[in-house]
């Protein structure tokens, strides 16, 4: 992608186009599958697959000679035969609403201007001046936004909790610690709009009284660092973040605290321990972060996800927010489509769309005309949907009706020649090695677990042994401490449930 910026710079100056044309870095647009992407402006134009040498094509055809109506109408192929197509007529965007993600691909995230040009920063100024904290927790509260993060847990409840605790400390806290195998909903934000992130918080911090934030990100995730370090200075250099914001008497500091990779951590309590420099354990929740977090003060925790979705909530208003979803789960939720579908790539859909549209219809289907088999949402932790169930409309209540979960958004599409029994297993080795070892169930269960799975793959299994696995599971899912443990068999629980089939012939082809 670098080369070809390089490129399209060359050429639009040999064509001496300079003052006509510009090329802007993005974050990502999402479509994995067809990347890297160029889009022109203003005609809105996707050229998908490019190659540095495609440059010059580009500039000569496209922008030197205009040649774009042909390129739509006549469907008139470029670079190599490929399709040129309008960005909202693509049938993997033609479904998409894009709340969180509104940005990404839209504006270049280093630059503090094309943010502000796109209304960032408005929906800060607009709450310190006009709204009490009262009013801006009301807003939250009547937009219906729960938890993007796993958990569902209404944000504005969250909100106005922390705030009604006396006057102390408090803190914002971002977890950006996305750890499940294939998600990088997280990622992507941060990486295109990292904005966003750090006005939700400054107006988190306003409407519950705290000054000081924390965003707690993955070490693995430098690109996003850096473009935050960036967006943080930028925005100090604004005056949207520090002292005096805009102006007023409001203080709002954002510093960066790096996880070291264990999934873990992204569990709240493990998370506010690892930023206090203790062990990433989890505790046993007496109280709620909202009156004893971070420093046993009150935390205000949201996920990246959640916190994008702010400025827009405060901007457009609750009912345009709730206007999107289904009454259970307003708003729309960014999934990262993945395994066995041709469109590869990050998609954000209004809650209520069901498995099928995003399968099908976003995701072009399954490659190499083969059976769809299952969909597994929520990573590691979540649960394996069959075709019985694409019909579901994707939200938290209907996800787990259906033994999976919403979790922070992972969805990987499974077709007829992959093994359910051996995916049960594959999800479950990432959570024995990411068990945190403090209680019994998930250290010793999840590890017995999976040695009853890896006998039972290794064709030595018997009947008795789905017995077993079955009992030990729940005993596992219902005892653990914290959620990794309560949920590791959840990829174990389902595959019975809707692949038990799988599981006796594992069984009687016993070696
Ligand atoms: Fe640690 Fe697992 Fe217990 Fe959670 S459930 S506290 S990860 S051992």
């Amino acid at each position: 992608s670098m080369q070809i910026i390089e490129n399209l710079k060359s050429e639009i100056k040999k064509a001496g186009l300079e003052d006509h044309a510009e090329v802007q870095l993005t974050g990502c647009f999402g479509f994995c599958a067809k990347g890297p992407i160029v889009k022109v402006y203003p005609d809105n134009v996707f050229y998908v697959q490019v190659k540095p040498e495609d440059a010059e094509e580009i500039v000569q055809e496209h922008i030197l000679n205009h040649r774009v109506v042909e390129r739509l109408l006549f469907e008139e192929p470029a670079l190599d035969n490929k399709k040129v197509e309008r960005h909202d007529e693509m049938s993997f965007y033609k479904k998409q609403s894009r709340v969180a993600l509104r940005n990404c691909g839209h504006i270049n995230p280093e630059n503090i201007d094309e943010y502000i040009g796109n209304d960032g920063y408005l929906a800060l100024g607009k709450c310190i001046s006009e709204m009490s904290p009262k009013d801006v927790i009301s807003e939250v509260k009547a937009s219906g936004l729960r938890g993007r993060g796993g958990a569902g847990f209404p944000t504005g409840v969250k909100w106005e909790s922390t705030s009604q605790t006396p006057p102390c400390q408090k803190y914002v806290v971002c977890n950006a610690d996305e750890g499940d195998p294939g998600a990088f909903m997280d990622r992507s934000v941060l990486e295109g709009d990292p904005h966003s992130v750090l006005e939700a918080m400054a107006i988190c911090g306003y409407a519950i009284g705290s000054d000081t934030g924390y965003i707690y990100i993955r070490a693995e995730y430098p690109l996003a660092i850096e473009r935050l370090k960036v967006a943080i200075a930028q925005a100090q250099e604004s005056g949207v973040l520090g002292n005096n914001i805009l102006g007023t008497d409001f203080n709002f500091n954002i510093e960066l605290k790096y996880g070291a990779g264990a999934f873990v951590c992204g569990e709240g309590t493990a998370l506010m321990h690892s930023i206090e420099g203790k062990r990433g354990e989890p505790r046993m929740k007496t109280y709620s972060s909202s009156k004893r977090g971070l420093w046993q003060s009150p935390t205000c925790l949201n996920n990246v996800e959640t916190f994008a979705n702010i400025p827009a909530i405060l901007n457009k208003g609750a009912s345009w927010f709730n206007s999107y979803g289904t009454e259970d789960s307003p708003g729309t939720k960014v999934f990262a489509l993945g395994g066995k579908v041709n469109n590869v790539g990050l998609v954000e859909v209004p809650m209520g769309t069901t498995l099928r549209e995003i399968v099908y219809e976003i995701g072009g289907g399954i490659p190499d005309n083969r059976e769809f088999k299952a969909v597994q949402t929520g990573g590691p932790s979540g649960g394996c949907i069959s075709a019985k169930n694409l019909d579901t409309p994707i939200d938290f209540k209907s996800l787990s009706s259906i033994g999976s979960m919403m979790g922070s958004g992972g969805m990987l599409v499974l077709d007829d020649s992959d093994c359910m029994v051996n995916i049960a297993k594959f999800f479950l080795e990432f959570t024995v090695e990411e068990s945190c070892g403090k209680c019994t169930p998930c250290r010793i269960g999840n590890k017995r677990l999976l040695e009853l799975l890896t006998k039972i793959c290794d064709g030595k299994g018997c009947e008795q042994d789905l017995v077993d696995l079955k009992d030990l599971a729940t005993t596992i899912k219902t005892t653990s401490l914290c959620g990794l443990g309560k949920c590791a068999p959840n990829p174990v629980l389902s595959t019975l449930e809707y692949f038990y089939d799988e599981y006796e012939a594992h069984v009687k082809e016993k070696k």
